[in-house]
């Protein structure tokens, strides 16, 4: 079953021998049953594959015994290391089914429990990742709009969600052979009229204006995302959604030409998420208090800045080269737990920061290595 091409030409060449894959012909499914090449072989090889199939594994150990001749012989390898955990790809399929959706296909599974799970893994396309990044909170309005501690809180609260340890263990699996790290420029708190509403044109031409004034810094910006924080009540805005729909952030970036060079300025828009009366939600809103909310959603943009940067280029140029990590149906690491989840508040938590008794809000992030969200780690997942 799918063996390397380099020893499986040398057993072409001595054995009456086929190589067979699960995706693309000669396809075999040791899964299913076979009753026609039941006592057929000397020997089936497995290399790496059972590792991969649905459970129970019993099912395809049994088939491959029925397809050996007497005394034939299976020869199983799976990839492991003495300092493994167990970590079963897909332990709570029960019943499941892959579906087409956008380009590709999502594996939907109804848990024995009755809980919904959908595998829809992230993909690194090849664009732009940024594992060595650095940030600048931007408070739209004026200081007549804030609250002087909820500037204070989230500056803090979004550093250490950045550089903390165990969250981080989560995201390093999209960043191999490299070391994650976050720096926070001070921030900034703009004195203007508070804006009613904003389009993605509208954070756009506020970025740019920063870059043409000189309120933010020239110097790395191919690392920087200068994250606008809407003051209380400002609607956020991107094409027909909003924050009165649902709409907490965005993140994106934009190309200017300043003296013959190019440049480009990445930014998030990120809503005070609150509730605008009873029954009027303005952005996200789970926790109890809005500046958590928008900690919540900086983290969100923040992650997506660093997996997948150049998101805005790719939609415009309709290429997925410039992607980094998105899943086949084009959801990024934040997207896909609050698209699943039944209820917001088991992916948006307050988790102890490591090595402290501080809290800090956040939103869980998508992780391949366990199919869905996943909260702090004491060690990153196994490849
Ligand atoms: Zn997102």
């Amino acid at each position: 079953m799918s063996d390397q091409p380099g020893y499986a030409r040398i057993l072409a060449d001595k054995f009456d021998y086929t190589n067979t894959y699960y995706d693309r012909e000669p396809r075999f499914d040791f899964t299913a049953a076979h009753p026609e090449a039941y006592g057929s072989y000397d020997f089936i090889l497995s290399a790496d594959v059972i590792e991969h199939i649905a459970p129970p594994v019993e099912r395809a150990l049994e088939e491959a015994c029925r397809l050996l001749k007497p005394h034939g012989i299976l020869g199983i390898t799976v990839f492991c290391h003495p300092s493994d955990q167990l970590r079963e790809h897909f332990p709570d399929l029960s019943q499941y089914r892959v579906v087409p959706l956008g380009d590709g296909m999502v594996l939907i599974n109804r848990r024995a429990d009755g809980t919904l799970e959908i595998c829809d893994d992230l993909i690194f396309h090849g664009g732009k990742t940024v594992p060595q990044m650095e940030f600048q909170n931007v408070y739209l309005g004026s200081a007549a709009d804030w609250a002087a501690s909820d500037i204070t809180f989230i500056d803090r609260a979004i550093t250490l969600a950045m550089r903390d340890k165990r969250m981080n263990n989560v995201m390093v699996q999209y960043f191999p052979g490299t070391s994650l790290a976050c720096d926070p420029r001070p921030s900034l708190a703009l004195d203007e009229t508070k804006p009613t509403q904003l389009d993605e044109p509208d954070v756009q031409a506020t970025v740019i204006a920063l870059y043409d004034s000189g309120q933010i810094k020239k110097t790395s910006l191919g690392s920087t995302i200068f994250n606008l924080v809407l003051p209380p009540g400002t609607i956020l805005r991107l094409g027909a959604s909003s924050s009165l729909h649902g709409l907490g952030g965005y993140h994106g970036s934009v190309h200017i030409n300043r003296g013959g060079k190019r440049r480009t300025l990445y930014y998030s828009a990120n809503v005070y998420s609150q509730m605008l009366s009873a029954t009027k939600e303005n952005g996200i809103t789970v926790f109890n208090k809005p500046w958590k909310n928008v900690v919540a959603t900086l983290y969100h943009e923040l992650n997506e800045f660093r997996t997948d940067a150049d998101v805005n280029d790719a939609i415009q140029t309709g290429s997925n080269d410039a992607l980094g990590w998105t899943s086949r149906a084009g959801q990024e690491c934040g997207d896909q737990p609050i698209f699943a989840a039944q209820s917001l508040s088991l992916v948006f938590k307050e988790v102890t920061a490591t090595g402290s008794t501080k809290k800090i809000p956040l939103q869980f992030m998508y992780s391949n290595a366990v199919h869905g969200a996943e909260g702090p780690i004491a060690q990153p997942p196994l490849g």
